[in-house]
């Protein structure tokens, strides 16, 4: 099992060993019985510490990127709040300054008090190096990043962060394994929403961190997972599989529409703007081509005008959803300056995009109509 495709369709998947089903059970049951002698059959206690679908989900999700664990959690947030719960109090953690919302979120209102952040263009490797302090524990790094689609250098910032003892967690979920592989170049943990590609349907909430190693920070995050409950329920594992499944080939289909669309926009008289890693005219195109396989499902762009005139473009639209969210089959569009609100850093004519599996050309013709 080398090729990817193979991986998500193979990895953490065998036909029921009790019935020889093919697609394999949901285990609801919470507990598990023990044998006349005390010991347990499976070595399954407890849901809450381990659960059948999440034993599986999380064997597919450390082959799919070549890492030696992975835990599944009950959100991409949950994922983030084990990170950085796992680290002592005083520890300093560098955060790019467009970060997930989230993200910032939890290191401004939850941890606030218990760590230090800065928040930094990580598109800039000076940038990162002067924000390093002797105290710096995890430089975290999200690429390609909401809302401006940026890319930064994940190799640079490992082996910078690595020769300073600090480790690197990449949220991976918008370029997911197919496209980006962070472990392989040179991160400690991988970070996703499941709920977003992975799952790929729109009906899953989940979280997952893939480690490099089995080091302290791993067992104390494995910890954290347990006893804190943090973790998705069998169904949303076993529909997390499902979705896996043919990730591969559902990322060909985004990244190829959302070339198209991009490209579409890029021409259009309607458009100031177009931010998409895979177009020349992205600030890292060349740091996104080498460290992904292609330019992704999500793109970015500004229209003509304010935030009136963006709003009134997006009410045109008969195809596309307006709706936050991203990595389904349908194309989703959102006004990030809106949901975001005061603070936020979106430009107001700025309109993040989730490109879907529809045909390529209705998408465009939807575009096309409400820009006018
Ligand atoms: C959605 C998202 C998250 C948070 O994931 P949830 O599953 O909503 O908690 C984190 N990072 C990125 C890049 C996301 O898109």
């Amino acid at each position: 099992m080398t090729h990817l495709e193979t991986i998500a369709i193979h990895a953490g998947h065998q036909p029921d060993p009790a019935t020889g089903a093919v697609t394999p059970p949901i285990h609801l049951s919470t507990t598990y019985e023990r044998e006349a002698d005390g010991s347990y059959r499976a070595g399954l206690i407890y849901s809450r510490y381990d659960n059948p679908n999440r034993a599986s989900l999380e064997q597919c999700l450390a082959a799919l990127e070549n890492g030696v664990g992975a835990a599944a959690f009950s959100s991409g947030s949950a994922a983030t709040l084990a990170v950085l719960q796992a680290l002592e109090p005083g520890a300093h953690v560098i955060a790019p300054d467009d970060a997930y919302f989230g993200t910032a979120k939890l290191l401004r209102d939850v941890f606030g008090k218990t760590l230090e952040a800065s928040f930094v263009d990580m598109s800039d490797l000076g940038t990162v190096e002067a924000a390093l302090r002797k105290n710096t524990k995890v430089v975290w790094v999200e690429t390609p990043s909401n809302p401006l689609v940026r890319v930064s250098d994940i190799g640079a910032i490992a082996a910078l962060a690595r020769s300073r003892g600090a480790a690197t967690v990449v949220d991976n979920t918008w370029a997911t394994p197919v496209l980006q592989r962070p472990l392989e170049l040179g991160a400690s943990l991988s970070m996703h929403s499941t709920t977003k590609y992975l799952g790929g349907h729109s009906d899953i909430l989940g979280g997952a961190l893939i480690t490099r190693e089995d080091d302290e920070l791993w067992q104390r995050i494995r910890m954290i997972q347990g006893a804190g409950g943090i973790v998705p329920s069998p169904f949303e594992c076993w529909l997390a599989m499902r979705g896996i499944r043919t990730l591969p080939w559902r990322m060909r289909g985004h990244c190829e529409n959302a070339a198209k669309v991009a490209h579409f926009l890029e021409a259009h008289r309607g458009i100031e703007a177009v931010h998409w890693p895979g177009l020349a005219s992205h600030h890292a195109h060349h740091v996104a081509m080498r460290q992904m396989s292609a330019g992704g499902g999500m793109l970015s762009m500004q229209v003509v005008g304010g935030a009136a005139e963006t709003l009134a473009m997006t009410g045109r639209l008969k195809l596309i959803t307006r709706a936050t969210s991203l990595g389904g089959t349908e194309s989703l569009i959102e006004h990030r300056y809106s949901v975001e609100g005061a603070g936020s850093r979106a430009p107001e004519n700025l309109l993040r995009m989730s490109v879907g599996l529809e045909h390529a050309d209705d998408i465009i013709a939807d575009l096309e109509q409400a820009l006018g």
